[in-house]
């Protein structure tokens, strides 16, 4: 006799939009997950029939969306407690006056609320997984995504070399950063079930030796890990590099000439790219995180769209607090088929409402996000086998509803309220809109008290308005 299995849970009545290689779409569709894994989709009444037996856990929902969870290719969750600290402010402000002296005075324990936060928000918006693009506590974030249930590509933010760096950060060696990483790997890579992996980490050009460069390069080959780095993010950054480093356009130019450019690479923001380098990035097989929200704060418009035409796999990242404020891989959708639309008028002239279409907005929310953290064996896409990272939506509010065509009205029209359940790893981390693993309003409240205890003690003072009485 067949017995019920506490770990087996069935889905069923779902719209399921699987991201598979065919984009296949099931209207009437059912899922089964066993312990972290999907062992069976497809039509309702087939799977119904054949798993309601076996299944301890069954779920009608009654025409909701299922999607595979969405991958956030570069977030700062350090800098969470930083929102609104840097806005309206020039890239130096911002940098020198703001977010060095923020992340600098920062405490391990303040990291690990940052990162509780951060993960809070990241769970609402649909993210299963995450990028994180260097902080400086790498154990407490692990710590944070661990009991979030989160899965993570973690790095430390590396730096041996700059203008204007903290005190605390100016004496670091080369020797000191390499040998830190490959403790935090050693400590943390494979760990929490194997939901977080650790990356090696490189600021920006600006900031790094060719000794940090080229070991970081050769010990991520050894490590067979991936290499998260901020590159050709202001035209500044290309002048410089031209400069000091002898090549004809700017920071892409100099990691191909050092053979950086790999298939591990994820190359965050690459807005000031030229054609050649575009041909480097794609022939290397280099990810990139096109990061809407801050492009367009600080930086400027990536070629997104030539990027993808080249072949280029481009997801997409919220970037940190203090330069988008939302954490909402939702909106950055939505930003990033807007902003790439209204792009082609600078190019063509003319505007091109077909550029960067829906269903290519949601792959690089899904499945491109899975290649840039080198994960697409086990997330990105629903499909037998994979891990079962998933979220449920409910379309029908005012927000989305009517629904037409569902590809388009999750890019389109749904907003991060609409997401009501977020599975990873085979297990529920939000519940109809309840976060399952932390206290959200603890979490909330030690955020404040430990945000302002920091500004102070990193001495940033953000001016008051005029008539704030
Ligand atoms: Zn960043």
């Amino acid at each position: 006799m067949e017995t019920k299995s506490s770990s087996v849970t069935l889905l069923h009545n779902a719209l399921i939009v699987t991201m598979d290689s065919e984009t296949r779409v099931f209207y009437n569709g059912a899922i089964v997950v066993e312990k972290d894994r999907i062992i069976a989709l497809g039509q309702s009444h087939n799977i119904f029939n054949q798993f309601a037996p076996l299944a301890q856990n069954v779920f009608d929902l009654h025409g909701q969306i299922l999607l595979p969870g969405f991958i956030n290719t570069h977030v700062h969750t350090s800098q969470q407690l930083g929102r609104g600290i840097a806005d309206d402010v020039d890239l130096m402000t911002w940098l020198h006056e703001r977010i060095w002296p923020y992340e600098s005075n920062m405490t391990e324990e303040d990291s690990y609320i940052s990162t509780l936060l951060c993960g809070i928000e990241l769970i609402h918006s649909g993210v299963t997984c995450f990028a994180e693009a260097g902080g400086q506590h790498v154990s407490e974030m692990a710590r944070a995504v661990e009991l979030l249930g989160l899965r993570a590509c973690l790095v430390q933010s590396t730096m041996d070399s700059g203008q204007g760096l903290p005190p605390s950060w100016a004496d670091r060696t080369t020797d000191d950063c390499i040998q830190s990483q490959k403790e935090l790997y050693e400590k943390h890579h494979d760990t929490a079930d194997g939901r977080i992996r650790i990356w090696l980490g490189i600021r920006q050009i600006m900031n790094a030796t060719d000794r940090l460069l080229l070991e970081t390069r050769d010990v991520a080959k050894e490590l067979k890990t991936g290499i998260h780095m901020h590159v050709a993010e202001i035209s500044y950054e290309n002048q410089v590099v031209k400069d000091t480093r002898k090549v004809d356009y700017g920071t892409v130019s100099y990691l191909e000439k050092i053979d950086l450019l790999n298939g591990n690479l994820l190359a965050a923001h690459t807005v000031w790219v030229n054609d050649t380098e575009i041909g480097f990035l794609s022939r290397a097989g280099v990810k990139v995180s096109h990061c809407p929200a801050s492009a367009m704060r600080m930086l400027g418009f990536a070629p997104i769209k030539e990027m993808l035409d080249a072949g280029i796999c481009v997801s997409l990242g919220t970037d940190g607090a203090p330069s988008n404020n939302r954490m909402s891989i939702v909106d950055d959708m939505y930003l990033a088929s807007l902003i790439n639309k209204g792009r082609e008028v600078y190019k063509l002239g003319t505007t091109d409402p077909t550029a960067l279409p829906a269903e290519t907005i949601l792959k690089m929310a899904t499945i491109n996000g899975a290649k840039t953290v080198l994960w697409e064996n086990e997330i990105g896409s629903l499909e037998i086998g994979k891990k079962a990272d998933m979220i449920i939506i409910n379309p029908f509010s005012w927000s989305m509803a009517p629904v037409h065509d569902c590809i388009s009205s999750l890019v389109y029209s749904m907003r991060s309220e609409n997401i009501v359940s977020v599975m990873c790893n085979g297990q529920w981390i939000m519940k109809d809109g309840k976060i399952l693993n932390v206290n959200e309003g603890e979490v909330i409240s030690m955020a404040r008290k430990a945000s302002s205890e920091l500004l102070k003690r990193a001495g940033i003072r953000i001016p008051k308005r005029m008539n704030m009485i």
